[in-house]
């Protein structure tokens, strides 16, 4: 199978988020979680390691707005012109913002913090000096394995780092950046069906967001219930897509502890949704914040869940684009993922 790879992703290692409360805690989305895959992977005999191809900024720009990729690629440098207590010590922060635009009757402004506050939607998109490399690095891996798959109709993995899915049209938010797997998708949607499968423990608002009215690219996310977990807005039940998209989008929000029944019970609902929409490809993308003891998640999915779940998306027999999203249980993160890979080799 082959694993679309950049090393890019070093360059973006916020030193801090800031988390729940105000707590400045390490980046939980940091690069070992990218080793121990690698790791993983190295260990079996079916990965095949293969630097993305550079597909340019159009793919992205189909999803996403100008002025927010504009400000994703200037923020750090914008930054360190304006303070030069920061410039001076770049490696000790990460550019937030403080302020955050409501998204009614609110409108960009010129200022970087006021740019920030509008184009992020938390604390934890962090950027530093390698991010928006990275993001486009990322980007790539995710165009990379779409080509791969629909030219060998086979199923291919994007190693991505950063994620993708909680990043809207025009802002990041958790850890993300550009939505891999919806640039992904989008480009395979001018080829076919498309069906975009997001099985990360937070629902994928980003995604959402990118096709809510759209028909041709069908959504859906399985997740942990907004009304208690992150991104909180956003993912329930009776969100199902708008004007041309109504019916095209699906959340299944599921509540705290769920485990490998229930959640396996929800994945069937969702791969009998998606066999009706008789896709001609599918991305999926790929949470392993499921996982039992996950510092990040709430649910208590097991290695053998995780065989199963692969199992079950797999039996769908559709070429697939598997896109990396989050996971940071970081010492299972490996084995989990070549457990899921190894039913689409
Ligand atoms: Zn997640």
């Amino acid at each position: 199978m082959k694993i679309f790879y950049s090393e890019e992703h070093r360059n973006h290692y916020p030193p801090y988020e800031v988390f729940d409360g105000g707590k400045r805690v390490e980046y939980f989305e940091n690069p070992d979680r990218m080793d121990r895959i690698l790791s993983a992977l190295g260990k079996t005999d079916w990965a095949e390691l293969t630097e993305p191809e550079d597909f340019g900024l159009d793919p992205i720009l189909a999803v996403h707005d100008k002025e927010y990729i504009n400000f994703l690629a200037s923020c750090w440098t914008e930054w360190l012109a304006s303070d030069p207590e920061i410039a001076a010590t770049p490696e000790r922060h990460a550019f937030l913002p403080a302020t955050f635009a409501l998204r009614r009757k609110t409108r960009p402004t010129s200022s970087l913090h006021g740019r920030g506050g509008y184009y992020m939607m938390d604390l934890s998109a962090c950027i530093v000096a390698g991010t928006y490399k990275a993001a486009l690095a990322s980007a790539n891996c995710a165009l990379s394995a779409a080509s791969s798959s629909f030219t060998l109709q086979n199923s291919s993995f994007a190693l991505c780092r950063p994620p993708g899915h909680h990043a809207g049209k025009d802002y990041a938010g958790g850890y993300c950046f550009i939505n891999n797997a919806s640039v992904a998708a989008n480009r395979l949607s001018s080829k076919g069906k498309v069906a975009l499968l997001d099985i990360d423990y937070h629902g994928g608002n980003g995604t959402q967001d990118i096709f809510y009215e759209r028909s041709d690219v069908f959504t859906i996310s399985i997740h942990g219930d907004p009304d208690y977990e992150y991104p909180h807005y956003t993912g329930f039940a009776d969100e199902t897509g708008a004007g041309a998209g109504l019916g095209f989008h699906r959340n299944f929000p599921l509540p705290k502890d769920t485990g490998d029944e229930g959640y396996l019970a929800a994945l069937d609902d969702a791969l009998e949704m998606i066999r009706k929409f008789a896709p001609n490809h599918l991305v999926l993308s790929t949470g392993m914040d499921t996982f039992d003891g996950d510092p990040l998640g709430k649910f208590h999915v097991t290695r053998e869940g995780f065989a199963e779940i692969g199992k079950r998306i797999a039996g769908l027999k559709l070429p697939t684009a598997i896109i990396m999203e989050g996971g940071y249980a970081n010492e299972a993160l490996g084995t989990n993922v070549t457990t899921l890979l190894e039913n689409f080799k």
